[in-house]
């Protein structure tokens, strides 16, 4: 069973989500496991029979002086089930290594599942980073915790230039071996660029699903992909 995670980021109205919600709760769902993360002030509107609600963030503290940010007692409170952690936008914001560990230790233990982000940041630049990256943020949390990870290498973020499923599927290694020294068995997504015209490509690599961006705004193009993943 693939995953398919749609993170909308900042985009979309109100109309665009009660809308998205009614298409996405008419789809016959059989090959894959859809999560989608709206924006925080949209997760209200969001609630589908045929999904798992995620956010895009989650607070590393748990109540208190945090302002702006949402825990994740108030996250539970909504249905949310995952949430994406460190993706490299949050990162060039100045996400560190180590607050993406607090934020997956938080996230755990309080049963959301945290789809933590990692990939090198440009095309030459060395694999080895993601070891460094999938330590680091599986240093805090309990050995049974559920993790996923998605390899997003952040050249291939919204620029339509895409890695081979060969360095897909070396950088999948990478990950899986770093869990599995660490104690932990984790399912890894590939996002960057994926689209309704490469994605049935890139189900050949070791992927275990997708976290999709540009395509999520798009519903036709979102519901081809969801129901051509049959792996
Ligand atoms: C992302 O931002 O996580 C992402 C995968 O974006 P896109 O699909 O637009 O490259």
């Amino acid at each position: 069973m693939q995953l398919i995670v749609a993170n909308y980021k900042m985009n979309g109205d109100k109309q665009f989500y009660l809308s998205a919600a009614s298409k996405l709760n008419n789809l016959r769902v059989k090959g894959a496991k859809l999560v989608l993360c709206p924006p925080f002030c949209y997760l209200a509107d969001f609630k589908l029979k045929t999904a798992k609600l995620g956010c895009q963030d989650i607070s590393a503290d748990a109540e208190g002086k945090s302002t702006g940010q949402i825990s994740a007692k108030m996250l539970k409170d909504f249905g949310v089930e995952y949430s994406i952690v460190g993706h490299s936008e949050r990162r060039a914001m100045g996400e560190g290594e180590g607050l993406v560990a607090r934020k997956v230790k938080m996230a755990t233990d309080n049963k959301i599942i945290p789809i933590v982000c990692v990939g090198e940041n440009e095309k030459s630049e060395k694999q080895s980073l993601i070891k460094t990256q999938v330590k680091t943020a599986l240093s805090l949390a309990n050995k049974s915790a559920e993790i996923v990870f998605a390899y997003e290498p952040v050249w291939a973020i919204g620029t339509g230039d895409t890695p081979t499923v060969k360095h897909i599927d070396s950088a999948i290694k990478i990950v899986k071996n770093e869990c599995a020294k660490n104690g932990f068995s984790c399912k890894v997504l590939y996002g960057g660029s994926v689209n309704e015209k490469n994605f049935s490509e890139f189900l050949s690599s070791s992927a275990d699903g997708f976290l999709l961006g540009g395509v999520s705004l798009k519903l036709d193009k979102f519901i081809e992909i969801v129901k051509g993943v049959k792996k």
